[in-house]
């Protein structure tokens, strides 16, 4: 019944709205950057919200959506499988938990911890695994208590992904942090994307850019968006 109800609650003309704004902001930043929008690949991010939403989405023409839990992102794939979505996961996540998001996750942006990344190589289980993309989570912050690998650290964490041999490394990802002018930490992503370029030649993508700050993220380069609240509009509390 609580799922019902839900489903009739999404706002099917302000989703449309909001994503069209957003679309055409994409358009105009690209613009601006001297690049094309053909070059970006925009992530909805839908956590908390319910899969009827995501099936708007998709309706609507959206092909990439973000989780950032696994739970909640398990039982949406499974939801939403007759959907042809591509799911990426941009949470933290456990080793225990990346195992089982591999069934599910194409794309796990937020690798970040060897145990992570060694929990999709393959196994004596599981010698054949689902291959997925991979991105490095870059943290851009002075706290080492945030999400993603320190800087110096990037190369390294790409060589192990590298090693697993079953996640194709896409390139960086990272969250700006909040007390520094957003396109002064993209332009440090930037340059961390260029050293794992000349060591992985085809890493080249870099996840960056949210609500608040992608047009400064396309301005330095980011080939993936990950837009949630813009587009849904606010989230709901987390269940
Ligand atoms: C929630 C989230 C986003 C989207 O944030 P908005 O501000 O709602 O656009 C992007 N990236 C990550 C890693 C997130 O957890």
């Amino acid at each position: 019944m609580a799922a019902e109800t839900r489903l009739q609650t999404v706002d099917r003309d302000g989703l449309e709205a909001r994503l069209a704004s957003v679309r055409s902001a994409i358009t105009d930043a690209a613009r601006a950057a001297g690049r094309s929008a053909d070059e970006l690949t925009l992530v909805v991010v839908t956590k908390y919200h319910p899969a009827s939403l995501v099936r708007e989405l998709a309706a609507l023409g959206v092909t990439d959506v973000g989780e950032n839990r696994h739970q909640e992102a398990q039982a949406k794939a499974a939801e939403l499988a007759d959907l042809d979505l591509t799911w990426h996961f941009v949470g933290q996540l456990q080793s225990k938990k990346a195992r089982q998001a591999r069934r599910y996750a194409d794309v796990v942006q937020s690798l970040d911890r060897d145990s992570v990344v060694d929990a999709f190589a393959p196994t004596d289980a599981e010698p054949d695994p689902r291959v997925i993309d991979g991105f490095v989570q870059v943290n851009l912050t002075d706290d080492p208590g945030r999400g993603g690998v320190q800087p110096e650290d990037v190369e390294a964490m790409a060589e192990r992904v590298l090693a697993t041999g079953t996640v194709r490394l896409r390139g960086v990802m990272a969250v700006a942090p909040l007390d520094e002018e957003p396109r002064r930490a993209f332009a440090r992503l930037r340059a961390i994307s260029e050293r794992v370029v000349s060591l992985a030649p085809g890493a080249t993508d870099v996840s960056a850019g949210m609500s608040g700050d992608f047009a400064e993220a396309i301005a330095e380069g980011a080939t993936h968006l990950r837009i949630g609240t813009a587009i849904t509009g606010n989230r709901p509390v987390a269940p």
